[in-house]
């Protein structure tokens, strides 16, 4: 087949895949990226590009007979999930023994799925993990450069404290006081203003007409809407989507060859694609870049990468839960979808637990404070890959999510003592389940950085091989990850464009 080349290939249009893009784009370097999944820019029959989180259709799930919402049901019922024809959608549910993980599909990765949450880990708990890191200049130039390019807001304290939007939040933050628990805003990339125009009626609804996971309509300031449009301002920067990279192997020519499965809206494979290019940047997330890489030196491709390609992954200690308020304690039928608040109680050493107050967005009262909470859980596991079915398999067992339970339970238990409350029973499909200790939507680490790679993400064993995205990360960051991610990867295109050789 022929070859098509170009000097940089990124894989991924995620957050690593966005700024590798644009930095590779402004310093004149022609780049193709290829994304698995659509451009979201064009209007279904109902004249919007995403469908609605209560009414969802083949394009909320990739490739699904039928949704698999992370709250399968309501009261046992079976309300949230719907059949739906298969179809590239922007949400996947990737199903590991033991875990399955949320990802975005689409030109945006993540960011289109999101719950926007922006969140600047503490120095510390940064240092703890990245020790290799100038966390200086981390603070001082990456970080500030993320949140500048990413379009990081806050809400407005006066009409979060007035309006119906955000009463699911207050009675949450209630509840944390009165057990003692700090609470603190969280900065979003969902515009804010907008959102005071959609509450005033003056604007179009999408964070107050219940869309997140499924995407947003308007106010969302994805990638496409940031790092991406910026890349293809540059004029050097080409996007494929719906491309798969399936294997990759070494050119004679000391560069990258990548071996691309093109599909159609049906999945079918309608042409499978030979590119060449003498850098190769990874940003597949900590799934698809580990993924590709642990096949690659385990098929025999790419047979000097490190031992540590596959291993120290991690949820970020994920686990989601809920609890029934006293009826005069509501919630309100109106909820935004974008969280603003989390406890915080990460300073508590025998327990650190951060907890983002997650909005349940149904329509009416229903007494739920929803969380998901991040906790420190130092359970890691690894990718390995099957030889006799050719997949990559992840070794998480239950009784490491069962570690995160056990501190999520610890925090919720204070909270429902000092309330006299409960937890809610039946959101997690079964009549017992409690805690959501089956998913989670921060996957990190596989490709760790200073283990698989070196301390810039330049992979360990071959020359002008990055990894740009969440598998850099220890498999924890106690904080919602893109911030990290990205500014990681703003360190990273900073010192290989100034180093090394251009391709
Ligand atoms: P991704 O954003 O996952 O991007 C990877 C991209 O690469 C995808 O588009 C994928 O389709 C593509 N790809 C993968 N493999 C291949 C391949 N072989 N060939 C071609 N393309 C490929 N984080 C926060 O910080 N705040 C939040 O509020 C928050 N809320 C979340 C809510 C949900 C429902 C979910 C699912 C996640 C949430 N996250 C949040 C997590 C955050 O979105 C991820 O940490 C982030 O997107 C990871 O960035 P990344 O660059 O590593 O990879």
């Amino acid at each position: 087949a022929a070859v098509d080349s170009a000097p940089a290939i990124v894989v991924g249009s995620g957050y690593g895949g966005a700024v590798a893009a644009l930095r590779l784009g402004q310093a004149g370097i022609r780049t193709v990226v290829l994304e698995m999944g659509r451009l979201w820019n064009t209007a279904g029959p109902d004249g919007k590009v995403f469908c609605a989180t209560s009414a969802p259709d083949q394009r909320s799930m990739w490739f699904r007979g039928r949704t698999e919402a992370p709250l399968a049901s309501f009261l046992w019922l079976d309300l949230v999930n719907r059949d739906i024809t298969p179809y590239p959608g922007v949400l996947d549910r990737v199903h590991y023994d033991n875990m399955s993980v949320y990802v975005g599909r689409g030109v945006g990765g993540g960011s289109l799925v999101n719950g926007g949450m922006a969140v600047t880990p503490l120095p510390s708990y940064f240092a703890e993990q990245f020790p290799a890191v100038d966390a200086a200049e981390m603070y001082g130039t990456y970080f500030p450069r993320a949140r500048a390019m990413l379009g990081v807001n806050t809400v407005d304290p006066a009409w979060f404290e007035s309006t119906d939007w955000y009463r699911f939040t207050r009675t949450s933050r209630k509840a944390a006081g009165a057990a003692g628990l700090k609470t603190t805003f969280v900065p979003n990339v969902y515009d804010f203003g907008y959102m005071q125009r959609e509450a005033a009626g003056t604007a179009t609804r999408s964070a107050l007409a219940g869309e997140v996971i499924y995407g947003n309509n308007q106010g969302k300031r994805s990638l496409d809407k940031t790092y991406l449009a910026a890349a293809l301002g540059t004029g050097n920067v080409t996007l494929h989507t719906l491309e798969k990279v399936r294997d990759i192997t070494r050119a004679g020519d000391g560069g990258y060859l990548l071996t691309v499965d093109r599909i159609d809206t049906t999945g079918a494979v309608v042409e499978t694609k030979q590119y060449g290019c003498t850098s190769l940047f990874l940003g597949g997330g900590s799934l698809g870049t580990t993924e590709l890489l642990v096949r690659a030196r385990d098929t025999g491709t790419l047979p000097d990468l490190d031992a540590s390609v596959g291993a120290g992954w991690g949820t970020n200690g994920n686990t989601m839960v809920a609890r029934a308020n006293h009826v005069w304690d509501t919630v309100g039928a109106s909820q935004s979808t974008m969280p603003v608040m989390g406890i915080d109680d990460w300073a508590n050493t025998d327990n650190p637990v951060f907890a983002e107050i997650a909005p349940l967005p149904i329509g009416f009262e229903t007494w739920i404070s929803l969380y998901l909470a991040i906790t420190k859980n130092p359970q890691r596991a690894r990718f390995t890959y099957d030889s006799a079915s050719g997949t990559v398999k992840l070794g998480w067992s239950a009784a490491q999510s069962a570690v995160s339970v056990a501190m999520a339970k610890k925090l919720f238990d204070r909270i429902n003592a000092a309330n006299a409350t409960i937890y809610r029973y039946d959101l997690f499909g079964s009549s017992s389940k409690v805690f959501a200790d089956d998913f989670c939507y921060h996957p990190l680490g596989g490709c760790v950085l200073g283990k698989a790679t070196d301390a810039y993400g330049r992979v360990k064993g071959y020359s002008r091989l990055y990894v740009t995205d969440g598998s850099l990360v220890p498999g924890s960051i106690g904080v919602n990850p893109f911030v990290t991610i990205t500014a990681l990867a703003e360190r990273t295109m900073a010192r290989v464009l100034a180093e090394d050789t251009a391709p």
